[in-house]
């Protein structure tokens, strides 16, 4: 048992409940980057753990079932969560094959221990409609506004007022290229 771990207190999740404690920054984090896939490969890993031991080894048919993600994508999932640093994989040689054991790391519950990779997608970005610049969530203010049938919130960047739309899939394709590359100045 880790030390200092306590019993929820949440009265849904009294004896006989099944439960584990999903990592919202690393959820929120994967989000942010556009990556879905691993955002789900690491929610069918946390599936598999319990509060006594931090590693998992759900066999990749398994991990496909309870994340519907392909087997070509699970290996880049894989690697993506390592890059973040959310998991560490080894592999255990069980007879002549191999399997891979993933430990889920305590920088998926804590943003202040995000690597220098993860930390870069603390913040979800979005584009300027007016602008074309994209724009981290401090680069833009929530506005309400309203007509005749309901108020709305919308968001507007600081800098040109123009609103600001999710990135496309495409454009955070690019947007990540860009940081990869330094082009991009880190926002921390
Ligand atoms: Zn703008």
């Amino acid at each position: 048992m880790v030390e200092g771990f306590q019993r929820s207190k949440d009265p849904r999740l009294g004896p006989g409940s099944l439960w584990v404690s999903t990592p919202i920054p690393a959820h929120r984090a994967l989000t942010n980057a556009g990556q879905g896939k691993a955002s789900r490969v690491l929610f069918s890993l946390m599936l598999h753990s319990n509060d006594r031991s931090p590693v998992v080894f759900p066999s990749r048919d398994v991990i496909g079932k309870f994340s519907d993600v392909g087997k070509d994508s699970i290996t880049e999932s894989i690697k993506v969560l390592e890059k973040f640093g959310f998991i560490k994989v080894r592999k255990i040689k069980t007879g002549r094959t191999y399997r891979n054991e993933y430990e889920i790391l305590r920088a998926c519950w804590h943003w202040n221990e995000f690597n220098r990779y993860a930390s870069r997608y603390k913040m979800p970005k979005g584009h300027c409609t007016k602008c074309g610049c994209w724009v981290y969530a401090n680069g833009w203010v929530i506005e309400g506004r309203s007509d005749r049938l309901a108020s709305i919130r919308i968001r507007v960047h600081r800098n040109c007022g123009g609103r600001i739309k999710d990135l496309t899939k495409k454009q955070m394709l690019i947007v990540r290229k860009m940081e990869e590359s330094g082009e991009v100045p880190m926002p921390y």
